[in-house]
């Protein structure tokens, strides 16, 4: 393990510099492989997240990781999973803008530390604050941008997919991407 992050931890779960600090349970540092090659952000913890102290473990959380399997990826051994917030907004409602803006630096030590090849942004918020406000997710997913000069591709949300299920096809497609990529850059063998 990168031996500054179990510090970055600590401090984390420490944090009370925004508002979700009074309503949160847990604070959710993130999952995985902390030398993954791959890093995963969503948007922010939802209640059983909240209950449980770790990120995507409802039913958004068992589509992810049905996605992961097909692609040959696991959270322990290829990804480090992540979000924007790192504690539950109330009544599960989109960060505020100043939250993220407050929360953000947390993430952006995570990823310096983590040092992935490849981001994968899940849904409108994470594309938002990762890349900039003028992106969308329905016409840039599966795209390939630079963000902090690494290879970032935005998918929908695994929540969006579960109301929506006509986006499966589409969100197949943009993973498959990823693998390549994945082969390209890390693993030819993979
Ligand atoms: S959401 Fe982020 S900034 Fe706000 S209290 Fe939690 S860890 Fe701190």
């Amino acid at each position: 393990m990168n031996m500054e992050l179990p510090a970055l931890k600590n401090e984390i779960l420490k944090c009370t510099k925004c508002e979700l600090a009074r309503t949160r349970n847990h604070v959710i540092f993130g999952e995985g492989n902390t030398n993954a090659k791959v890093m995963i952000i969503g948007e922010a913890p939802g209640r059983d997240e909240d209950m449980l102290g770790r990120p995507f473990v409802g039913r958004s959380g068992q589509l992810l990781d049905k996605i992961l399997e097909a692609c040959g990826f696991n959270r322990e051994e290829h990804v480090f999973i992540s979000n924007i917030v790192k504690c539950r907004p109330p009544g599960n409602r989109v960060p505020t803008t100043k939250e993220a803006e407050v929360c953000m630096p947390w993430l952006q030590k995570q990823i310096d530390l983590i040092d992935p090849e490849i981001l994968i942004l899940l849904g409108a918020t994470a594309l938002k604050y990762m890349a900039g406000p003028d992106h969308r997710i329905t016409r840039e997913h599966g795209q390939w941008l630079q963000v902090n000069s690494r290879w970032t591709m935005p998918v929908y949300h695994p929540a969006a997919v579960l109301r929506d299920p006509s986006l499966k096809r589409d969100t197949w497609e943009d993973y498959k991407k990823i693998v390549f990529k994945y082969r390209e850059l890390v693993n030819p063998e993979h």
